[in-house]
């Protein structure tokens, strides 16, 4: 998918909501566009590397949404790997072990959570309206972003990977208005993501703790931690995040659970609901899923670009 009609049919959102997202993208280095008609001038938008890059994140987010945030009718898309001819379910592995990577086991440091993730990757992650990700068509991967919320939560969440529970030590490590972060554990709470639990009467004191759904996000929240990482272009020379099943720096691999092979955008067919194909040997497949994710959670801005 790259036409902008098609991004348009397929997202079913408005055209000049359509047009700024897009435009965002392209600031962003995620989307290239490039003239394949004169007269009239008509664009194509494909992935850039940094695009590509994004292809995980979404892959984990759609499964989490699908297994966590059950749709009528089933699935919104489908996935099939052509190396294996089975539906993909990715799985995260450790590069250096090859285990899969649960919750359980990994370390983070928390200190590794308290920069702010990079201004334009967070633009285009987050939403300070989390309903705009379920605007439209409704699918698994903008679900997921509504229950994450916005980059607060999702690093809450990081945190609570991080062993952190106490209302203070969040705040001590945010730096953050006590409001905005009581706000930002009561959304994840009645998300479901996080249990609240009164650990002191008087005066009341609650700790949270990540609920199963919870601890279910941990893939996407190591892939979107690696991606930012390797957007900011800076190799961080402290371990992070540990494996400890291996005891070494967490480096992650994307394989199909099926035949353990790394889950590569070419290798990956789109199938959707009404049973319609996307494949394209050129680009890759996976155009359609990071798009959705991406342009549902990109913010909206004011500049109209006509030219589409
Ligand atoms: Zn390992
Ligand atoms: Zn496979």
């Amino acid at each position: 998918m790259r036409r902008f009609d098609d991004f348009q049919r397929n997202l079913n959102i408005a055209r000049n909501t359509l047009t700024d997202r897009l435009a965002l993208l392209i600031e962003c280095d995620l989307l290239g566009k490039r003239a394949y008609q004169t007269r009239p001038r008509r664009y194509e938008y494909r992935l850039t590397t940094r695009g590509l890059d994004s292809y995980p994140y979404a892959l984990f987010l759609m499964k989490w949404g699908d297994q966590w945030l059950p749709n009528e009718g089933g699935p919104p898309v489908r996935l099939r790997h052509k190396t294996c001819n089975k539906p993909l379910r990715p799985s995260a592995i450790c590069a250096e072990c090859r285990r899969e990577v649960r919750a359980e086991d990994i370390s983070i440091n928390p200190l590794s959570a308290k920069e702010p993730a990079p201004e334009d990757g967070a633009q285009v992650r987050y939403s300070s309206r989390p309903e705009l990700y379920t605007a439209g068509r409704p699918t698994s991967v903008g679900g997921a972003l509504a229950a994450i919320g916005d980059r607060w939560g999702f690093f809450v969440l990081w945190l609570s990977f991080a062993g952190i529970t106490k209302f203070d030590h969040f705040h001590r490590i945010l730096g953050i208005a006590r409001t905005t972060l009581t706000a930002r554990l009561d959304r994840l709470v009645q998300q479901g993501l996080l249990d609240r639990i009164l650990y002191q009467d008087r005066p009341p004191r609650h700790d949270y703790h990540l609920t199963t759904k919870g601890r279910a996000l941990c893939p996407v929240l190591l892939v979107l931690f690696d991606w930012g990482e390797r957007g900011l272009g800076t190799e961080t020379t402290d371990a992070s995040v540990l494996h400890k099943s291996c005891g070494e720096r967490l480096r992650l691999l994307v394989v199909c659970e099926n035949c353990k092979e790394v889950a590569d955008p070419h290798e990956v067919e789109v199938i959707m609901r009404d049973g319609s194909r996307k494949t394209n040997t050129k680009s890759p497949t996976s155009s359609s899923i990071s798009l959705t994710a991406l342009t549902k959670g990109g913010s909206r801005r004011k500049t109209v670009d006509s030219d589409n």
